[in-house]
Parts: C-alpha cells; sequence; structure tokens
C-alpha cells in the first residue's frame, strides 16, 4: 500500500505552486492537500480549493482573506481561512502535514520555511531565498530537527539525483571533484552591451525555456538567480565556491552535473518543466508520472556550453563576492536584489542600475556576523532601507 502524504503548499497560486497541484492531481492515491497559501489571490486560491478541498487557506493579506472567506462559504466548502505570518507558520508547522512545498517568493518565504524545519517536515524548497539568506542557521534548524530537505530547484535537484543516494555532506568523501552548475544566461545573452540599458520588463520576462514568476525571471535576465543558486548549492552541498563552476548551457536540457575524480561526469537531462523536480522531490525515493513530455534528442539535437561572461553579468560576480563575505553579505544582496528586481519592474530604474544598486547597498551596509533568524531579518531590513534611500537619490 502506498503512504499517503499530506501537503502544505506555501505559494500555491505562483508558478512552482501550480506546477505543485497539477503533479499532485495526478496521484489522488498518493497525496492529500491539508493547506494552500497565497499573498492575495483570490480568485486563483478559490479555485484551487473547490479542487483539492484544503482545509486551510491562507492569506498573507486580511482584506483579501476576508473577500476569499465570503466565496469559500457561498461555495459551501469547508475550508478555514485564515490571514497573515503567523497563519502561514501554523499551516506550514500542523502536526499531521509530512510535507511541505516551499514556493512563496522572495525574503517573505522565511518564517514559514523555517516553521516547516523546526516542525521536522519533508522540505521541498523551491524557496532559494531563505537558503540564501540564512544558510548556516537554516541547515542546522533542519538537522537538529530531522527534517529532510529537498531541492526543487532544477539544478539542485539534477545535482542531488547525480550524487550517490549515502551522500550525507561530503563530497571529497564520495568522489566528487566538482558540481557544474548550468545556466541558460538568460534573454539577453547574446545582446549588444549597450542596448542592456533600454531592455523592458516585459523582454526581461520573457525567458527562452522555462516559464516561471517574474522575479524569477527578472533575476535569470541579470543571471542574479544562477549567483542564488551558487550560494544555495554552498549550503545544499556543503561545496565551496572552487568547487562550483556555472557553465552556460543555452539549451537548458541538462539540469546541472557533477564530476568525480575518476574523470566521471553525471547529469541529469529532461525537458526544462519544473514538474519534472517538483515529482522527483514528492515521491522521493518513488518515481511517479508528471505528464512532461519525453525527451526527445533528435529534436534537441545539440547541447552547447559557454563560460559565463561577468562583465555582461556583474549580479553573478557579486554573488560570489556575497558568498566570500559570508555573515550578512548575502542576505543584504539578496534583500537589495528584491528592491532592484521590484523597482525595474515598476519602471522606476533601468535594468543596468540593478547591479548597480546592488553593489551600493552592499557597499553601504558592510558585514555583521549572523548567529540568529532575527539577525538575518534585521541585514534583510537595513539592505531595503539603505534600497530605498538609493531609489530615493536616483529620482
Ligand atoms: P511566483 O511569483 O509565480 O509565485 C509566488 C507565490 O508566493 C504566489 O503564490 C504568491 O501568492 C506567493 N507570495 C508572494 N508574495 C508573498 C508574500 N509576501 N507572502 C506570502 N506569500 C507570497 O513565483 P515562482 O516562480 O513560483 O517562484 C517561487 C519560488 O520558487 C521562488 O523562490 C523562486 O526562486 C523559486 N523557483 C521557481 C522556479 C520556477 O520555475 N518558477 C524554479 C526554481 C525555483
Ligand atoms: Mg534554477
Amino acid at each position: 500500500m502506498i503512504a499517503v502524504r499530506h501537503l502544505t503548499i506555501l505559494g500555491s497560486t505562483g508558478s512552482i505552486g501550480v506546477s505543485t497541484l497539477d503533479v499532485v492531481a495526478r496521484h489522488p492515491d498518493r497525496f492529500r492537500v491539508v493547506a494552500l497559501t497565497a499573498n492575495k489571490s483570490v480568485q486563483k486560491i478559490l479555485e484551487q480549493c473547490r479542487r483539492f478541498e484544503p482545509r486551510y487557506a491562507v492569506l498573507l493579506d486580511e482584506t483579501s482573506a476576508e473577500r476569499l472567506q465570503v466565496e469559500v462559504r457561498r461555495a459551501g466548502l469547508a475550508t478555514e481561512v485564515l490571514w497573515g505570518v503567523d497563519s502561514l507558520e501554523k499551516v506550514a508547522s500542523l502536526p499531521d502535514v509530512d510535507t511541505v512545498m516551499a514556493a512563496i517568493v522572495g525574503a517573505a518565504g522565511i518564517r514559514p520555511t523555517f516553521a516547516a524545519a523546526a516542525t521536522g517536515k519533508r522540505v521541498l524548497l523551491a524557496n532559494k531565498e531563505t537558503m540564501v539568506m540564512a544558510g548556516r542557521i537554516f541547515t542546522d534548524v533542519v538537522k537538529e530537527n530531522h527534517a529532510t530537505l529537498l531541492p526543487i530547484d532544477s539544478e539542485h535537484n539534477a545535482i542531488f539525483q547525480s550524487l550517490p543516494q549515502h551522500f550525507s555532506g561530503d563530497l571529497r568523501a564520495v568522489g566528487v571533484r566538482r558540481i557544474l552548475l548550468t545556466a541558460s544566461g538568460g534573454p539577453f545573452r547574446q545582446m549588444p552591451l549597450s542596448a542592456l540599458e533600454n531592455v523592458t520588463p516585459g523582454q526581461a520576462c520573457a525567458h527562452p525555456n522555462w516559464v516561471m514568476g517574474q522575479k524569477i525571471s527578472v533575476d535569470s535576465a541579470t543571471m542574479m538567480n544562477k549567483g542564488l543558486e551558487v550560494i544555495e548549492a554552498h549550503w545544499l552541498f556543503e561545496a565551496s565556491p572552487e568547487q562550483i563552476e556555472v557553465v552556460i548551457h543555452p539549451q537548458s536540457i541538462i539540469h546541472s552535473m557533477v564530476e568525480y575524480v575518476d574523470g566521471s561526469v553525471l547529469a541529469q537531462l529532461g525537458n526544462p518543466d519544473m514538474r519534472t523536480p517538483i515529482a522527483h522531490a514528492l515521491g522521493f525515493p518513488e518515481r511517479i508520472e508528471t505528464g512532461v513530455n519525453p525527451l526527445d534528442m533528435f529534436k534537441v539535437a545539440r547541447l552547447d556550453f559557454e563560460a559565463p561572461d561577468f562583465e555582461r553579468f556583474p549580479c553573478l560576480r557579486l554573488a560570489y563576492q556575497a558568498l566570500a563575505s559570508g555573515g550578512s553579505a548575502p542576505a543584504v544582496l539578496n534583500a537589495a536584489n528584491e528592491v532592484a528586481v521590484d523597482s525595474f519592474l515598476k519602471c522606476l530604474m533601468p535594468f543596468t542600475s540593478i547591479p548597480a544598486m546592488i553593489e551600493d547597498v552592499m557597499q553601504t551596509i558592510g558585514r555583521r556576523d549572523i548567529a540568529t533568524l532575527d539577525d538575518v531579518l534585521a541585514a534583510d531590513g537595513m539592505a531595503r532601507e539603505a534600497a530605498q534611500e538609493w531609489l530615493t537619490c536616483l529620482a
């Protein structure tokens, strides 16, 4: 008999959340949805409540939650509607939930993701920002509470799949020389540098291979996404910065590779569809159906690789710099990036100001030691303030 998994999906209305529910719906015998959460998308979460009949639906925003409450009653559903960060933490740590998909975007995901780890859940980690901001503290909480961490980010999921099953944090002990983290290079990989100044949010969000939320799409265009992923890989696999090499691979068919001391390189390949890593983590260690099209090698025909261009993508350099500095630096990098991306999306500043703002904020704030989650949140807050000030000076 299959053991039924009881799920909380944080960020259920987003790109990862929707793909997760797509996989879940294919396996009604395996999964029960206990809680769904979103920021304020009333209609989307209402549809999901109709379909999956969760016990809880949580919105961050109180007014939206009130509207949802009315709709849920009208639809005759038994779902209890809650709101606020405390409720997000509550549904991430319910005693009868064993699996939490952490798919809120940005630093907003940190508290509920921590709550899931602190209560020993199987944490399916899409919210890479938690790992970037608080890598050491978060991995400690995972270990202390016997939580299980499974990476959803396609690259990290590919690395996880390419490592031996008995890997327990010592790359050398399992004969790994390097991790080769692949990156598509985003929509601006070949655009003349002089044209980057004038790119629009629409162009930045038009990723050549993946359909994703707006924030990660812009991160892919600046390659900050890969920078955040280098930091994520550092904490997930205890890899030093020298053990992580970024490889541009425009087709996004190889989702990352692991190089061993004997010269073997193991990779995970597939069509760029997040349902594959999501299903891998949902079913682990079993393999389950996803509806993803089989990979047609003849259609793919070729796989290309090139080295990353740090002049074109200064965000990648800044991320390596933050990782080397340690302490609060990655949290500051992340917060400044969130403000910068948001400002670019609102047309308050040009694309090329994103790395400029982040670099200035990192310099202004400097580095502090981090011992607790509160220290992380304080660094995050300071960086956001400095970024807002930077924006004011720009205007
Ligand atoms: P998205 O913008 O599509 O969805 C974000 C979800 O979080 C939504 O449900 C939204 O309602 C919720 N949310 C937003 N702000 C919130 C807040 N302040 N409080 C509570 N909930 C909030 O984002 P996405 O593309 O699904 O990405 C989610 C996470 O997964 C990100 O950390 C991203 O880096 C990571 N990720 C995404 C992909 C992808 O293909 N989309 C791939 C790898 C990793
Ligand atoms: Mg990724």
